[in-house]
């Protein structure tokens, strides 16, 4: 195993850094990050980096450090659905998918989760730890070099809650959005959170322009207990509020994800309940079908129901949509990330299995 630091881990400041202490010329700072970013795996592909550099280089860093465990592509969309190996062997998941406007890549922000929401497949494994900017980064760039494509927009609502990693979050956005990095804009990257409040508000002091995404699924305390427990700590109340000064203060709308589960958050009296929440707010409401998970009794709406609640929505005003799937025969949709890399796979089409779980 390699103690060598990921470069991906570093901004250009503290590349900068490096390069003072080694007494080398800043200029090159710029010319080894865009080396970098244009996908090259090894300090030897930099050909115009003298061969004295790149050895001091690779004395002290590698470049990637993920590895593709498997890869699943759908045979119903361009979908394709990573098992990124991580250096010590942990394993996490990426969604690559294709739409018209653009291709949309969606990464894992920790290994497990520690927030124990009922209907989702990551906190069943528990929590392992939480990944560096750096294999946030490494997610896109693997995902680069093996489709050959670029990418457009990035989601962060793979495994993790975002906001429990929150430093490392913040470095990988920016190293994300900077002009030496992808140089993706902050209105094409997402962000989605259970709702941790103290650190919506850090969140709004750093003043990106990104989409946040709020995974609220219910607009009643009680039910919203019983599904997600971050709810014992934050209620709706204090979520919405923070909502509301976030819209206020940044101008910028905010995306309600609700979940549609038979019989628990899907009457009628639930959405008159979530119009009640949220009408006025500078929103979105997209609502998922939710994903079958597990042994936990919890089941997708009816089509009707869907409808009607949507339909209930939008005559109140709220932008609503409903959530296409994609990916759903390699289990790639939300909430199904990580759990079936530890089952048996039974579906979807495994291309390059370069190990055996
Ligand atoms: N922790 C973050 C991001 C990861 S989950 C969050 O909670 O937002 C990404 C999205 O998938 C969330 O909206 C989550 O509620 C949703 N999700 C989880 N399990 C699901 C399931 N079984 N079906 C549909 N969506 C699910």
């Amino acid at each position: 195993m390699s103690e060598k630091k990921n470069i991906l881990d570093l901004n250009l400041e503290e590349l900068k850094e490096f390069f003072i202490s080694i007494k080398e010329k800043e200029y090159r700072v710029e010319q080894v990050f865009k080396w970098i970013y244009q996908g090259v795996t090894s300090f030897d592909e930099m050909s115009n980096i003298p061969k004295e550099l790149r050895n001091i280089l690779n004395d002290n860093f590698s470049i990637s450090k993920l590895t593709i465990f498997k890869k699943y592509v759908s045979k119903v969309d361009y979908t394709k659905k990573y098992l990124y190996q991580l250096i010590d062997g942990n394993i996490i998941e990426t969604v690559f998918m294709k739409y018209k406007h653009g291709n949309s890549i969606c990464i894992s922000s920790q290994v497990g989760c520690k927030m124990m929401c009922k209907f989702c497949a990551s906190s069943h494994l528990g929590f392992a730890r939480n990944l560096t900017s750096g294999e946030m980064m490494d997610q896109i760039l693997a995902t680069i070099k093996d489709t050959g494509e670029n990418i457009n927009n990035v989601v962060v609502m793979g495994i993790g809650e975002p906001f429990d990693n929150y430093n490392n979050l913040i470095k990988f956005l920016k190293n994300l959005n900077s002009k030496t990095g992808l140089n993706i804009g902050y209105r094409h990257i997402s962000i989605s959170t259970c709702g941790l409040v103290d650190k919506i508000y850090d969140f709004l002091k750093e003043e990106l322009p990104v989409t946040l995404s709020i995974s609220l699924h219910s607009a009643d305390n009680q039910i919203r207990k019983k599904i997600m427990p971050i709810t014992i700590e934050y209620s709706i109340d204090k979520l919405i509020e923070a909502c509301k000064i976030y819209t206020k203060t940044l101008k910028r709308r905010i995306t309600f994800e609700y979940i549609l589960i038979d019989g628990l958050n899907d009457s009628k009296k639930d959405a008159f309940k979530l119009v009640k929440l949220i009408k006025g707010l500078l929103c979105h409401v997209n609502l998922i079908p939710v994903n079958d998970s597990s042994d936990l009794n919890i089941k997708r709406s009816n089509k009707i129901n869907i409808n009607k609640f949507r339909n209930i929505l939008l005559e109140s005003g709220i932008e609503t949509t409903i959530r296409r799937e994609l990916g759903s025969d390699i289990e790639a949709a939300c909430g199904q990330l990580r759990r079936s890399s530890l089952n048996k796979y039974k579906t979807g089409d495994i291309i390059f299995p370069l190990n055996e779980l």
